[in-house]
């Protein structure tokens, strides 16, 4: 066999112009333009360069290769322009799924967080006075309608900051900076995506004064602890762990005492803040933003996409004289959202006060019973009879997440599925490669698929990909 020189290889490689004017790239270059398709074409033609470079290529295999030019420029192009924040399917059950980007959106939230920026808006514009204005006015009203109920005698107020971690900050800053915080040691907690109540103190400014044992605090471990320097009394929920069997822990009436009787302002970090009784959505022991706010607390701070179901954000809602404090701190301004946020907020808060609660996605996925995600299971593995499937309908749980307890669990029915060829990681895997990717829960040798997180119209994209593996 003789080899051609790789001069002469090197030869036959078209130029980027040539390339260009292949009639099979009119398409894409109407599609995307000229620079990212020039750039494509200059970097499959550099690739064969490199590998006549390392005698990769002989002159029958180069010219396969440049038959196939439009189409290896075609590949590269879809890579290179496909977004990397893509829709996914969430088939784990856990609604508020920290990776998978919390909670979804109302339809009305998308709406006008679309209409508010995709031209100008009143972000900071009071029309009828033609004056400059502030953004925080915009979610105020409606949250003032939504905690009146809790206000007693007070006048609650609320500020917005980019998320929960970052109220905190702001909110001990604001109250405490260089002198004492009390909170007890059972509540020292760390949340997924490294939020650790010591290092957000820490970054505060505000000094730890831990009280109490791991298990067990008392009222007077905090009243004995406060002295000329304690500034603030914080409360912080334990979220996604749970102590039990010989604990005891002051309730917040009792906390908000003490506070009261010493001149001392109650904080509670709230993490995933319902603003509705869960109760009446299937879960037991969430707190809520009314109760605490109702007990005495008076500043809370919650994540805006957590259980509130709306864009990820950080709330605080308390005493006007406190939230004043936090919103002429400086800190407030490099913490700030924007537009897009706050229409998503509104629109989302504004469902709450029409009671309209199967518009919020994480709600109406609380309300979904355990008989329907089996009667929708059911009906994807009847049009699923393949040989090498194996499906089956299980009992199980849906899990709440996002700084739920825990044991917030709802009862469901999950479709379990094994492929003959496939280990169930190879399943879940293949399962992910699928378009959009499908996440499912691998347990004891199967994929476990939870439609609860599963938007009914997704139910047949969910079939098409099963389909398409076991073919
Ligand atoms: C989730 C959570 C946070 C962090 O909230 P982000 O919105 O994720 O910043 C802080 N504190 C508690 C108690 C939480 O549950």
């Amino acid at each position: 066999m003789t080899t051609t020189p790789k001069l002469e290889l090197f030869r036959e490689l078209p130029s980027v112009d040539e390339v260009m004017r292949k009639p099979a790239l009119a398409a894409l270059l109407e599609e995307h333009g000229a620079v990212v398709v020039t750039d494509a074409a200059r970097t499959v033609l550099g690739r064969l360069r490199a590998e006549i470079a390392s005698a990769l290529l002989d002159s029958a295999s180069l010219r396969l290769a440049l038959d196939g030019m439009s189409r290896a420029i075609e590949e590269h192009l879809r890579l290179e322009v496909a977004y990397s924040l893509r829709p996914v399917i969430n088939a784990t059950g856990v609604i508020l799924h920290t990776n998978l980007g919390r909670a979804p959106l109302a339809q009305s939230a998308l709406r006008h967080a679309a209409e508010a920026s995709g031209g100008y808006s009143n972000l900071e514009f009071q029309i009828a006075a033609g004056e400059r204005g502030k953004r925080d006015i915009h979610v105020q009203r409606l949250l003032q309608k939504l905690l009146d109920e809790s206000a007693k005698d007070r006048e609650i107020s609320t500020i917005v900051v980019n998320n929960n971690a970052a109220a905190v900050l702001l909110a001990l800053n604001s109250l405490a900076e260089g002198a004492e915080v009390i909170v007890s040691r059972g509540e020292l907690v760390e949340i997924g995506g490294s939020f650790r109540i010591p290092d957000v103190m820490a970054k505060s400014g505000a000094l730890l004064r831990e009280v109490g044992t791991t298990n067990r605090t008392r009222i007077l471990d905090y009243e004995n602890a406060i002295n000329e320097r304690t500034r603030l009394l914080l409360r912080v929920h334990r979220s996604n762990f749970e102590i039990s069997g010989f604990t005891e822990q002051p309730s917040i009436s009792e906390l908000s005492d003490l506070a009261r009787r010493r001149g001392l302002p109650l904080m509670e970090d709230l993490g995933s803040g319902a603003l509705v009784n869960l109760e009446n959505f299937g879960l037991r022991g969430e707190p809520n933003v009314l109760d605490s706010l109702r007990a005495g607390i008076d500043v809370v701070t919650y994540s805006g996409d957590k259980l509130l179901g709306g864009p990820q954000a950080g709330l605080i809602s308390g005493r006007g004289d406190l939230v004043s404090r936090m919103r002429s701190n400086s800190l407030f301004r490099a913490l700030r959202v924007d537009k897009l946020t706050y229409a998503a907020l509104e629109a989302t808060l504004l469902a709450y006060v029409k009671r309209d609660y199967d518009a919020i996605p994480v709600l109406g996925m609380m309300q979904r019973s355990a008989e329907e995600m089996g009667k929708r299971a059911q009906e994807i593995t009847k049009q699923l009879i393949l040989p090498k499937l194996k499906t089956e309908i299980v009992a199980g749980e849906s899990v709440i997440g996002g700084g739920a307890a825990p044991s917030s669990v709802l009862p469901t029915r999950l479709l379990a599925v094994t492929c003959q060829d496939l280990s169930a990681d190879e399943l879940a895997a293949r399962l992910r490669t699928s378009d959009p990717p499908v996440i499912a829960r691998v347990e004891e040798g199967r994929v476990l698929l939870d439609l609860r997180t599963v938007f009914p119209e997704q139910d047949a994209m969910i079939l098409r990909a099963l389909r398409q593996i076991a073919v």
